[in-house]
C-alpha cells in the first residue's frame, strides 16, 4: 500500500543560527544536530538553551528522529499542543496533502515565510559600508520595459550600483523566473537568484537545475556558513556551491562583490557552462 505522502517543517529559525532547511539539518553531523536538539529541549523545558521556530507558521519546533534502518535522521517537528492548524508544514490529523498544497499558494502564508527570509538578507546587505538603501518587496519603476516589478530585495551599493535579489523556493513557476530573468536583463541590474529548500547532496530537483544553469552553473544559498560570514565581513556573503556535471562541489563561501556580472545580468562566481 502506498504510504501517505507525510509533510514536514522544511525549515526553522533556530536562536543565533538563523534558518535552517531540512536539509541543512539532516546534512549536519549526528553531534551538530544532536546538540541543537538537546539545546532546544532544554529551553522548551525552561532552562538555558536555544529557541527554535518554524519558518512558516512561527510555531514553537524541535528536532525529532527518524529511524530508517538502521540510520537515525533528524527533522523538524511542530511541538503538539501549539497545533498550527493553519500551517501547511504541519503534518497534523486534518489536513490532507492537497489541501497543504493549496495552501501554500496562499499569499499571505507564502509572504510571511518569504518576508523573513527577505529580512534577512536585507539585515545583511545593510552591513556593508557601501551600502546605500534598499527595498523590500517595493515596486520598482521600469527604465526599459513597459512595467516594473516587485523584487524580493532590491539593494543599492556606493561604487557597485543595484542589485536585486529574488528567493526561489522550490514551487517558484518556471515562467515566472524566465520573466524575472528577463525583465533585470533590459533593465540592466544584476539579479541574483538564492535557492531555497535545494537538496545540495541528493538530486537537484528541475526547477533549480534551470536557475543554476542560467547562473552558469553556479546555486548561491544563504545557509548558516554564509550568515556567520557575512557577519563577520560585514557584507553579503552566500554558500556558492558549483555545478561539476554530476552534482554540486562543495560549497565555497563568495563575497558578492567577487561576482562576475554577464551581459544576462546573471552573475556567477565561476563559468561551469562549457561551450558546445
Ligand atoms: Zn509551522
Amino acid at each position: 500500500m502506498a504510504r501517505k505522502p507525510q509533510r514536514s517543517v522544511e525549515a526553522a529559525i533556530i536562536e543565533n543560527i538563523g534558518p535552517v532547511s531540512i536539509q541543512e539539518l539532516l546534512a549536519m553531523p549526528e553531534d551538530r544536530w544532536g546538540m541543537l536538539r538537546d539545546r532546544i529541549t532544554d529551553r522548551h523545558n525552561g532552562k538555558d538553551g536555544l529557541s527554535a521556530r518554524c519558518m512558516w507558521c512561527n510555531h514553537p519546533v524541535y528536532i525529532k528522529t527518524s529511524r530508517i534502518e538502521d540510520n537515525i535522521y533528524p527533522l523538524f517537528a511542530h511541538y503538539s499542543g501549539s497545533n498550527p492548524e493553519e500551517c501547511p508544514w504541519y503534518h497534523g490529523p486534518n489536513i490532507k496533502p492537497d489541501d497543504a498544497r493549496a495552501a501554500q499558494y496562499k499569499g499571505q502564508q507564502e509572504s510571511k515565510f518569504h518576508r523573513l527570509m527577505c529580512e534577512r538578507i536585507a539585515e545583511i546587505v545593510a552591513l556593508d559600508k557601501r551600502y546605500l538603501r534598499h527595498k523590500v518587496d517595493n515596486y520598482l519603476p521600469p527604465t526599459n520595459n513597459p512595467h516594473g516589478r516587485y523584487p524580493d530585495v532590491y539593494v543599492e551599493w556606493d561604487e557597485i550600483g543595484p542589485f536585486v535579489v529574488e528567493f526561489q523556493m522550490s514551487n517558484t513557476f518556471q515562467t515566472e523566473i524566465s520573466a524575472r530573468c528577463k525583465h533585470y536583463e533590459d533593465e540592466g541590474i544584476p539579479l541574483l537568484w538564492i535557492l531555497f529548500g535545494i537538496d545540495t547532496i541528493g538530486t537537484i530537483q528541475q526547477s533549480f537545475c534551470d536557475v543554476i544553469r542560467r547562473h552558469r552553473g553556479n546555486a548561491f544559498i544563504l545557509d548558516d556558513a554564509a550568515i556567520t560570514a557575512s557577519q563577520e565581513q560585514q557584507t553579503l556573503v552566500l554558500s556558492c556551491f558549483l555545478d561539476n556535471g554530476n552534482g554540486l562541489d562543495q560549497p565555497k563561501l563568495i563575497r558578492f562583490d567577487q561576482l562576475t556580472i554577464p551581459t544576462s545580468k546573471l552573475p556567477f562566481y565561476e563559468d561551469r557552462i562549457v561551450p558546445p
